[in-house]
């Protein structure tokens, strides 16, 4: 588990998981089905019960973010939501989400490619995304997810650019570590140095 700033948690499941309280927990992926314990214990060392949870959103329908979900919806009481999309093959959606929406804070940025109902979620107060598997931090950068994983390479890149005209500093993604600092930035340097 990492601490990101002063209320941010990004936890250690396949498909990085992240918790955020502001005024309330949301909890950002649910890891794979052997991830809720894990899941639920790493939140318990942050002071939280699973009963503070409110909101589970899901940043698009891979097994590795979702399959924890199941076994999360019997141990917390939250509202599930994920883009409109991707909410039939998950299913058990309570909110299905729309590009640009401001859904519990969060500007809802809709980034199909990936798959077809893939998100971002941008915290524009607090400078940070949740890319889910927008794109991924790898150790020599931030790059592309593979395109053995992508609906639509094509359009993954395009919503790659898409993201990088927004301004955060922080970004957790699914794979690989938090980029803090500079992650928009770093993000048009990718752009550039592919000529997307
Ligand atoms: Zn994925």
């Amino acid at each position: 588990m990492q601490k990101i700033g002063t209320d941010v948690y990004v936890l250690d499941t396949h498909g990085h998981s992240a918790i955020l309280s502001n005024t309330r927990l949301i909890l950002f992926d649910t890891g794979i089905e052997e991830d809720a314990t894990r899941l639920l214990a790493e939140m318990q060392i942050t002071g939280y019960k699973p009963t503070d949870v409110q909101n589970i959103i899901l940043t698009h329908r891979h097994m590795d973010h979702i399959a924890g979900l199941k076994k999360m919806k019997t141990l917390v009481d939250a509202k599930v939501a994920c883009h409109e999309l991707d909410a039939d093959v998950i299913g058990a959606i309570d909110d299905r989400l729309t590009d640009s929406q401001i859904y519990e804070g969060f500007l809802v940025i809709h980034t199909p490619g990936h798959t077809e109902g893939n998100i971002a979620l941008l915290d524009q107060e607090a400078d940070l995304l949740i890319a889910g598997d927008s794109f991924r931090n790898d150790p020599d950068g931030l790059n592309h997810m593979p395109d053995n994983y992508n609906n639509d390479p094509v359009q993954h890149r395009q919503s790659i650019k898409k993201l990088a005209n927004f301004n955060f500093s922080t970004a957790i993604v699914g794979h690989g570590d938090p980029v803090e600092g500079d992650a928009s930035n770093l993000l048009k340097s990718l752009i550039n140095k592919n000529g997307w």
